[in-house]
């Protein structure tokens, strides 16, 4: 679904990215772990085309990233930032339904397959009951879930989530990994998530390790994640064993007293 091929990403004369190759394919959920700094916001922004790498190839589904049309990237993409700020007084459903713009017709009716993408949006994130409040008036969380409603809207083949569940509470977040993880099996939706959750990202399909702008390692989560890469990468001490009932590797810190 996609291949990254050599990229390079430049701000100014920093290289916040360099020389990274990685396949990532139809279906897969990948998440993108590494320390403040390596690069991880810039590898979502780049694969968005909100960036464009200095260097090196970006194929989507396909074709280079760089040469598609923005309406036809809109479509294969969905990208939700870290910020979800939002300056209006929209309602839920009004800033879901911001995800079917590239699909509307010159004269921006919605149609019914609009609609019925803004009503799953919304069931699947569950804000059946927050669709027609502000979005200023909602916590930061729920906030947080209109805009992966947004994004799921815009029905894309490939969903970019930097820090999802920053703001979600633990239901949430572990909703949303299921949810995810429902959407990749069943849609052949591919995920691709920045996140510090060691233990949320154990259940995706493989992790890709970011340190100081270039790729540090690739793999599925019971090979990437060991105590030496967490010390090597973060400069932090963990015990990694199995969680005894999802058998996926489990992470925990060392909190020393310093
Ligand atoms: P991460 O998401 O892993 O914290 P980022 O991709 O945000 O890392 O940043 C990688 C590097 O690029 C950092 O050194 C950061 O300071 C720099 N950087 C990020 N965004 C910008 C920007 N808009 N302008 C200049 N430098 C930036």
């Amino acid at each position: 679904m996609i291949e990254i091929n050599k990229m390079t990403v430049r701000y100014g004369a920093t290289a916040a990215l360099e020389d990274v190759s990685v396949e990532i394919a139809r279906g897969e959920a990948v998440a993108v772990i590494g320390p403040n700094g390596s690069g991880k916001s810039t590898f979502l922004r780049a694969l968005g085309g909100l960036v464009r790498p200095a260097s090196g190839l970006i194929v989507l589904d396909g074709a280079p990233l760089a040469a598609r049309a923005p309406r036809d990237l809109a479509r294969l993409v969905a990208y939700v930032p870290q910020d979800t700020a939002v300056l209006f007084e929209f309602s839920v459903r009004e800033i879901v339904a911001m995800g079917r713009s590239p699909y509307l017709s010159t004269w921006g009716f919605e149609s019914r397959d609009d609609l019925a993408a803004i009503d799953d949006a919304l069931t699947l994130m569950d804000l059946g009951d927050l669709a027609d409040r502000s979005v200023l008036e909602v916590s930061g969380g729920e906030r947080q879930r209109a805009m992966i409603a947004r994004a799921l809207a815009q029905q894309p083949a490939v969903l970019l989530l930097d820090e999802p569940a920053a703001n979600l509470d633990l239901k949430y977040q572990v909703r949303l990994y299921a949810l995810l993880d429902r959407l990749t099996r069943t849609r052949g939706l591919t995920t691709i998530i920045v996140s510090h959750d060691l233990n949320a990202v154990s259940s995706c399909d493989r992790l890709i390790v970011l340190r100081d702008g270039r790729l540090h390692g690739v793999g599925s989560p019971s090979d990437v994640l060991t105590e030496h890469m967490v010390e090597e990468v973060y400069g932090c001490r963990a015990s990694i064993d199995t969680h005894p009932r999802t058998r996926a590797p489990r992470v925990t810190l060392d909190w020393e007293k310093t």
